[in-house]
């Protein structure tokens, strides 16, 4: 039998596929795809800080490897319909940066050469479709037939997570209205723009929608938030981007487009983290969907994919019962963080556009409304209670 198995090599399953190589623990990981795929997009690029820190745990280095090829910035800047209502920048610190930002796919190619490194065995193209869970271990089926037996498994087979499907675990939440558009825009040689975090508020150049521009190695994301009554083709398609991202960015861009996504906003978590025997445990999306603001997704699903390799390690039940309920808590307090967030961007009431208005107004003469405008967008900055002393 081996020891684990790990279901998913996204950002979580690999994250967890080395920490279980950080406790002693033989490890194969399961992923559908080919060994040669490509994923698309930049999709989640912060890293932070304590994310940094988890994965330093699991393979010492691979911190500072990550840093030196993402891109930190110390300037946070936010606009209200073309005017600036606030801007800081730090002093660069002495200790580790507070985050790195860089494509998903590269964070990925760093974790899949740690687990390489660190003796994780892959087994490619092995689409998970069956699981039995016992009091002595789970059996994992593939779509090619091929069974294995495992202790325990970490099911981080993402959103549509068939591992969780087959225990019969249902996703709880809601799913909520409109869409925003997501772009990754190659920088221009010797023409970049400053390296800083522009959110600007009801932007004059795109009719008025609020648009993020944030940095990653070798271009930068914008992030354009609809309203519930424009349409994915008026604005989400290659061609309407090509049309209202000059605007945004300036006319050397429009061909510098690399990747268009339109993202829905899903809050959900897992009824459980765990099934009745204790012996699977989901992390990641397979767990918890959130709107991606505050970046907690693929953050806190690397802080799941620690815990779980911990749980499994500590060799008990009641280990992995603990999981479970710490999980599932800082899951439900970043769904509900991060509507908070999504609230504040997409406003319900018209009383939330007026505190914005009256906030930018009063700006220049109260800095706290500035650094309000600048950090709501994120969702709230401490983290849950069950999970003291972390973010996610
Ligand atoms: C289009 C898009 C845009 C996004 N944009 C952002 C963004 O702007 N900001 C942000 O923070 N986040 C964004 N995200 C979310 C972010 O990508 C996720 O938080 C992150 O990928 C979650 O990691 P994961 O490892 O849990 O799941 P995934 O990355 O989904 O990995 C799951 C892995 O499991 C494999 N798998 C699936 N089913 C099986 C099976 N049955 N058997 C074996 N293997 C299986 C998959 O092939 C995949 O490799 C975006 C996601 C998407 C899809």
């Amino acid at each position: 039998m081996t020891p684990v198995v790990v279901v998913g090599a996204g950002p979580v399953g690999l994250s967890a596929a080395l920490a279980l190589r950080s406790h002693g623990l033989s490890v194969t990981l399961l992923e559908a795809d080919p060994q040669d795929r490509e994923r698309p997009g930049s999709r989640a690029l912060f890293v932070h800080r304590e994310t940094l820190g988890l994965l330093d745990a699991m393979l010492p280095g691979l911190a500072a490897e990550i840093t030196a090829y993402g891109r930190t910035w110390h300037t946070g800047r936010t606009l209200y319909r073309g005017r600036e209502v606030y801007a800081r920048t730090f002093p660069p610190p002495s200790g580790p940066p507070p985050f790195t930002s860089l494509r998903q796919t590269d964070t990925e190619r760093f974790l899949r050469a740690a687990c390489g490194r660190a003796g994780v065995d892959f087994e490619w193209g092995a689409r998970v479709t069956g699981v039995r869970s016992t009091g002595s271990g789970v059996r994992l089926t593939c779509a090619d037939g091929r069974q294995w037996s495992a202790s325990h498994v970490v099911a981080a087979d993402g959103a549509r997570s068939a591992v969780r499907r087959g225990l019969g675990i249902e996703l709880e939440g809601t799913r909520g209205e409109g869409f925003h558009v997501v772009v990754d825009v190659a920088d221009v040689p010797g023409g970049e723009l400053p390296l800083e975090r522009v959110f600007h508020y009801e932007h004059p150049g795109a009719g008025g929608r609020s648009v993020m521009r944030v940095p990653f190695t070798g271009g930068f994301q914008i992030d354009l938030q609809c309203r519930d009554d424009d349409r994915p083709e008026e604005f989400g398609t290659e061609e309407a981007v090509r049309r209202w991202l000059p605007a945004i960015v300036g006319e050397d861009y429009g061909d510098r487009i690399l990747w268009v996504s339109t993202y829905r906003f899903l809050r959900k978590v897992a009824a459980s983290f765990t099934d009745p025997h204790r012996r699977v445990l989901l992390a990641g999306e397979a767990a918890h969907l959130f709107p991606p603001f505050g970046a907690r997704g693929m953050n806190s699903g690397i802080a799941d994919a620690a815990a779980a390799a911990g749980a499994i390690a500590a060799g008990t039940a009641e280990a992995v019962a603990d999981f479970a309920e710490v999980r599932r808590a800082a899951g439900l307090f970043n769904m509900a963080a991060a509507g908070t967030a999504l609230d504040h961007l997409r406003p319900r009431r018209r009383i939330v556009r007026v505190r914005q208005r009256a906030a930018a107004a009063l700006a220049p003469v109260l800095p706290w409304c500035g650094s309000w405008l600048e950090h709501a967008p994120y969702g709230p900055r401490h983290g849950a209670p069950a999970v003291a002393g972390r973010r996610y």
